[in-house]
């Protein structure tokens, strides 16, 4: 655990786009800070990690009015660090990398401010790693140059010595460079830098909108005015450029490039997002549902008081456990309260939020409905006049409790929650929908779908490109009966088995 300074600033290097590619230094500094100054290249999740309490201070740089200077951006730490606070001034790739670290330091150094320096991927390193153009390869490239486009405008103190440029047998990569690009090729082919040398640009490297645009140099402005390709993007030149698709990873994902919107509630559709990013996807997430607790209620709170008649406790959902021990926890009760219970999950994602809390569940059973989770407890366990007291969703179905009822048990039912309906910025999403840019709509409970389809008409996403993915039988159900086409159903009703089914069809083999 990091010990944080106070009155000190680290500046820290955020990575290339993609949060998790920041150090875990990086991170542990995020998470203790009293502040942190955030570019605008850093990801804006990282700052997810800062502590609730912490102050964020956005400082983009832009041209024009309205603009943070670097002046004001070096006083700010100045100020923020004499004031006794640990500050994290939090910068896109390596600070040091066209980062103007030395300026920020210099105001450090005379205010007689400590500061750390946390590296991070620079931007060029990651591009490099995320579309097989590799910046040094011994057949080709044998050394490599970091250059600012910001200088190719033809400023008279440019350090940078384009004769030089032009004969560099290496591979060149110009940051900042796009808004200069036909300069920069046309300053280097003046120079005697031959006009098929090949050239690419990377946009939004290492990100699931990632772009790659490859042409020779005398083209490269004209493909990438017809790509519309913009900032942040590197420009690539020299033989490294052509890639090698045998390195390229992460644009021959299935899901890459392919833009899913999740319609959980938020914090359902922070743990799905995680997961289309891990393939290479494009999360969007449309909330439709808020989970509400209803622990306050007097059935609940009678319940309680007589945990000790039941034989079995089932939980259903990994929200349903958190409710529970947060309703324990308020009333200054703890895990002890199942002492002596029997304990069944539906999930293992169930189980092992059950486990957060220090229990472990008597029985997992690998199903997906609770009708199956029914079938298989009163298999395991003699329910005949037994007690069983089920803890779930208001909204769930009765499968569950017909199936125990059925094997003798006496069964009680407690809603721990519900879920209300809440949506997300509808006309946006209408407008990506109808203009071809989403690629899969996900539904993961019935309930979301009916949300969703309150909000938007079927007919918007059936008359579009966008295709409707269910997690399960059930869903699908309701997606038919809201008059949705369904264009697949999960095999395996988890989020995980959503995005398998997906991606089988996206490869060409699903149906
Ligand atoms: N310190 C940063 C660079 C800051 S200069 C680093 O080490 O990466 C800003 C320039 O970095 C942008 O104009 C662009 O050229 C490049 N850049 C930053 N992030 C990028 C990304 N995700 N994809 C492509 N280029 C990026």
């Amino acid at each position: 655990m990091v010990q944080p300074k106070k009155g000190f600033v680290y500046l820290v290097g955020a990575g290339p786009g993609r949060a998790d590619l920041i150090t875990l230094r990086g991170a542990e500094l995020i998470r203790v800070a009293d502040c942190i100054l955030c570019d605008k290249l850093a990801n804006p999740a990282l700052l997810e990690l800062a502590r609730p309490d912490a102050e964020i201070v956005h400082v983009p740089k832009r041209i024009g009015p309205g603009s943070v200077t670097q002046e004001q951006i070096n006083q700010t730490l100045v100020a923020k660090a004499l004031e006794g606070k640990t500050v994290v001034r939090l910068k896109g790739g390596d600070p040091c990398i066209f980062g103007r670290v030395t300026e920020e330091v210099v105001a450090l150094n005379e205010a007689g401010v400590g500061f750390e320096i946390v590296p991070g991927v620079t931007a060029a390193i990651a591009a490099s790693e995320y579309t097989g153009i590799m910046l040094t390869d011994r057949r080709y490239s044998s050394q490599v140059a970091f250059i600012t486009g910001r200088e190719a405008d033809g400023k008279e103190d440019s350090n940078i010595d384009w004769e030089v440029l032009a004969r560099f047998p290496g591979t060149l990569v110009f940051y900042m460079g796009i808004g200069v690009l036909g300069r920069i090729a046309e300053r280097l082919m003046a120079c005697g830098r031959a006009a098929e040398t090949p050239a690419a640009l990377v946009a939004n490297a290492t990100l699931p909108t990632q772009r790659v645009v490859r042409a020779s140099l005398n083209e490269i402005v004209e493909t990438c005015r017809a790509e519309r390709i913009e900032p942040p993007a590197l420009i690539i030149i020299g033989a490294a450029a052509e890639g090698d698709s045998e390195l390229d990873w992460f644009m021959k994902q299935p899901l890459f490039g392919k833009t899913i919107v999740t319609t959980r509630d938020t914090a359902g559709n922070a743990e799905f997002a995680k997961k289309i990013l891990d393939r290479g996807g494009n999360p969007v997430a449309f909330s439709t549902i808020a989970i509400q607790p209803l622990t306050d209620s007097n059935e609940f709170l009678r319940v309680l008081t007589h945990l000790g008649d039941y034989d079995w406790v089932i939980f259903t959902s990994p929200n349903g456990v958190r409710i529970f021990f947060e309703a324990m926890a308020a009333l200054g009760k703890d895990a002890r309260v199942f002492a002596s219970k029997r304990l069944a999950t539906l999930g293992v994602k169930t189980a092992a939020t059950l486990a957060q809390y220090g229990i472990k569940a008597d029985f997992v059973p690998t199903v997906f409905t609770g009708r199956e989770l029914g079938r298989q407890l009163v298999a395991i366990a003699n329910l005949n006049g037994k007690k069983v007291l089920s803890l779930r969703s208001e909204l769930a179905t009765n499968d569950l409790l017909e199936v125990l009822e059925t094997g003798g048990a006496i069964v009680q039912d407690v809603p721990l929650y519900t879920a209300v309906p809440k949506t997300g910025d509808v006309e946006a999403l209408r407008r990506q929908i109808e203009d071809g840019q989403i690629d899969w709509l996900t539904f993961a409970s019935p309930s979301a779908a009916r949300n969703f389809f309150d909000a938007i008409p079927p007919d918007a996403v059936n008359a579009g490109r966008a295709k409707v993915a269910s997690i399960g039988p059930v869903t699908s159900e309701q997606l038919n009966k809201l008059g949705v086409r369904v264009d697949l159903t999960a095999v395996e009703y988890t989020t995980d088995g959503l995005l398998d089914a997906i991606e089988a069809v996206e490869r060409g083999d699903g149906s």
